[in-house]
């Protein structure tokens, strides 16, 4: 055989598979979410929710989407302290203005539901683009990524915001220092820049998952810092006008107290049995033995 058949001949036993494999109009996912997700167990229940912002972040088309949806849902079907945080999560994802608003205002629901009677933050002092910046650093900040946040914290504006926040919510405003504190530090995986891959070289090249955060940057948060993240987060959102105004529209056909976990399951097609997952079944329940 000539070479240059031989070589073409080579090359097309090496590409076949994984063309056969990975049908054009079928994206699959990649390596790293499918083996974080396979990890998953329902005592957890906040890596569902973690998973499902990364997946939100790193993926923003479809496949991301639903899976990211799918996560924040079955999150909350398992912790139910996760519900106003797995709404808000799933109003920045949607692409439906409706549904964004239909979710936003279920949050509230949640969220005055909790017992949270902190005087609201002032909003003649914060706008709300100001608000939704410092909310999208937080979120930011909890894959080790501080960069915003410290950006955000820099300018005037929020400097006064600070201030006023000092006398009108303490603990929010000690949150916010315990975040700015935690930002200096924080530019991603120092190996992966929060690419999650790295390229080798030499006899190991190729690319491989990164191995100082294994795939999955981060802050290493206690469970209870998490849900110190998530609610400053949240605080920041809720006092967004627009949360207010949905609400009111809602509430006038339907009472948000009838909004429950069901609906939302329903909604994206969530079966709150199937809560492991796994590359050949995909979500299913956990095995009865
Ligand atoms: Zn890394």
């Amino acid at each position: 055989m000539k070479p240059i058949i031989a070589s073409t001949l080579a090359l097309l036993f090496l590409v076949a598979p994984l063309i056969a494999r990975q049908p054009a109009d079928q994206p699959t996912l990649p390596n790293w979410v499918a083996a974080r997700l396979a990890q998953l167990s329902p005592d957890r229940p906040m890596e569902y929710f973690e998973l499902g912002e990364e997946v939100s972040y790193e993926l923003p088309g479809p496949l991301g989407r639903s899976t990211a949806q799918s996560l924040f849902v079955l999150a909350y079907l398992l912790d139910d302290r996760l519900g106003p945080h797995a709404c808000l999560a799933l109003a920045d994802v949607t692409t439906s203005a409706e549904e964004r608003q239909w979710l936003l205002a279920m949050a509230q629901s949640m969220g005055s539901s909790q017992a949270d009677s902190r005087t609201r933050l002032d909003r003649s002092i914060a706008d709300e683009d100001l608000r939704n910046r410092l909310a999208d650093a937080i979120r930011v900040l909890r894959a080790e990524d501080g960069r915003l946040l410290r950006e955000v914290l820099s300018t005037e504006p929020a400097a006064q915001f600070i201030t006023h926040l000092k006398q009108s919510d303490p603990v929010l405003s000690s949150a916010l220092a315990q975040a700015s504190a935690a930002a200096q530090s924080a530019n991603g995986c120092p190996r992966c820049r929060n690419r999650r891959i790295v390229s080798g070289s030499g006899a190991r090249a190729g690319r491989s998952i990164c191995p100082r955060c294994i795939g999955n940057p981060g802050l290493a948060l206690s469970e209870r810092d998490m849900l110190d993240s998530l609610r400053v987060e949240a605080q920041l959102r809720d006092a967004e006008p627009a949360t207010w105004s949905a609400t009111l529209v809602l509430t006038k056909d339907r009472p948000l107290r009838d909004i429950r976990a069901d609906d939302l399951a329903r909604t994206y097609s969530v079966d709150q049995s199937r809560t492991i997952w796994s590359a050949e079944l995909g979500w299913h329940a956990p095995k009865s033995d």
